[in-house]
Formats: structure tokens, sequence, C-alpha cells
């Protein structure tokens, strides 16, 4: 099926994306692409992470707030643009990074597990258990949490990023048991699974069909999951290979009814 969504863009508004990252330029993007549906997913969470603390501070909901100016003056009718957001995990409480009221500012919450090198204690990077471990258990808590209910997918699934070593080495630890039990809870709790197009950046057709991500997929797949599509846009260039999208979506045989509804 062609993939018509993205759920997964940073504006320049997210200080790691550049200015290349704007509205005018995804818009465009989308009519070449033929996209019907933008997610816009700064990042925006809790300030008092360690690690990552001058990253959030610098993404106040103030801050953020002036996309949604920007969102409410487009007139494109045949395009739907959202104003979301990517959270984060807070490791010292164990919880997502946000609080009720600011999770209510927002048309959808991304939520990712594998932000590790900014949340993680640094020195479990060396150790491919501990690395592991970490993302299991921030999973399971993100799961878990009072404010799961705002969450509408698990951003990058065990994707380390900026991982020093190959990340589909940790993907690889991962027992098919302890993904069914994940991706059981996922769908029970009518989570999503990010199916996030930046990892095939430098990938052909035959290497993402021959990559872990795609038994991962499989396995979320058969717990019920419902997915949705993300480029992780942080400048023009990300939606080159956005056709991967639809590489994959063939690769897990998916139907509409296996999207998460915000994006159908
Ligand atoms: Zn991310
Ligand atoms: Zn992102």
């Amino acid at each position: 099926m062609k993939i018509t969504h993205d759920f997964h863009v940073h504006t320049k508004l997210s200080i790691c994306a550049n200015e290349t990252a704007t509205v005018e330029n995804y818009i465009a993007h989308a009519k070449r692409l033929g996209l019907k549906k933008i997610g816009f997913s700064d990042h925006f969470g809790a300030g008092d992470i360690p690690g990552a603390r001058g990253f959030y501070r610098a993404h106040p909901y103030e801050h953020n707030a002036e996309l949604k100016e920007t969102l409410a003056a487009v007139n494109e009718p045949d395009l739907k643009l959202y104003f979301g957001c990517e959270t984060e995990y807070h490791t010292p409480k164990r919880d997502i990074a946000i609080t009720e009221e600011e999770a209510e500012k927002f048309d959808f919450i991304l939520v990712p597990n594998s932000h590790t090198h900014m949340i993680m204690p640094k020195d479990y990077i060396p150790s491919y258990e501990k690395h592991r471990d970490f993302m299991i258990m921030a999973y399971g808590d993100v799961l878990n949490s009072p404010l799961s209910r705002y969450v509408t997918a698990m951003a990058h699934p065990f994707d380390a990023v900026c991982c020093p070593y190959d990340p589909t080495i940790l993907i690889r630890m991962i027992s098919d048991d302890q993904f069914k039990y994940l991706f059981d809870k996922t769908a029970e709790k009518g989570i999503a699974v990010e199916i996030n197009t930046s990892y095939t950046k430098n990938m052909t057709a035959e290497q993402i069909a021959s990559d872990v991500h795609i038994p991962m997929f499989r396995l979320a797949k058969e717990c019920g999951c419902k997915f949705i599509f993300g480029s992780d846009s942080h400048d023009k260039d990300y939606h080159d290979f956005y056709h991967n999208a639809d590489v994959i979506a063939e690769l897990l045989e998916l139907k509409e009814s296996d999207l998460a509804e915000i994006c159908k």
C-alpha cells in the first residue's frame, strides 16, 4: 500500500533541525510525494532529565507553540496538518517526560524509548546488555504510565539514536518472547508502533527486506499493533528516501486497517 502520511517531522524550532526544516518545504514535499497528512513533532519534554536538561529547556511550550499559529494560517485544502510533539522518557521518574496539562495541548504525541545518547547513564553505553535492558525498561515504563493514554506511538522503537556502534546489534539481542510481551501490551493500550524511515537512508530495497527491523515489525503486527510512519525529517533531505515507507508497507503486507486511526 502507498503510505500517504508522515507523522514525524521536525521543524527548525527543534534545535537539532536545520533552517531547511520549514512548514513551507514540507508542504512542497508532501505534494511531490502524494502525502495527505503531515504530523509535526518537534521535541518537547521536561527540562530536568540528566543529560538532556539543556536540550529540553531550549524547547519550552511557548517556543513550540509558534508552530501552532503557523499551521493555522496554512491554506492547503488537500493536506491535513497536525501539531504534535516527540516527547521523552524521564529516566529518574521512570515515566513519560510530559505533564497531563501539556499533553492536552498536542494533536498527537510520540514517545521514544531510544534517545539513549541523552537520557541513559553514559556508562551503560559500552555494555550491549545494559543498553538493551535500558530500552526495554523505558519501553515498559511508557506503557505502564498513567500518561500512556496520551501516547499516539512509540517513536523509532529500539533504534538507539547516535549509537557509537551498529544499533541493530541491540535489536538482535531482544528475544521474540520479549518483543511479543511488549507488543501485546502496546496493542492492548492502543498505542501505535512507529516505522521510522530514517534507518533506511542508505539502504537498497533488498537490504531493507533482509534487515532486522522487518522481523521486529512483523512481530508487532502479529500482536495486533497498529502502525504509523514517520520520516524523522530534520532537514529537507529526509523525504528523498521516503518511498522506503512504501517498500516497508509492502514487505509487511500492511493494509489500511493496520494503520493507526489518526493517519487513515
Ligand atoms: Zn527521536
Ligand atoms: Zn524525531
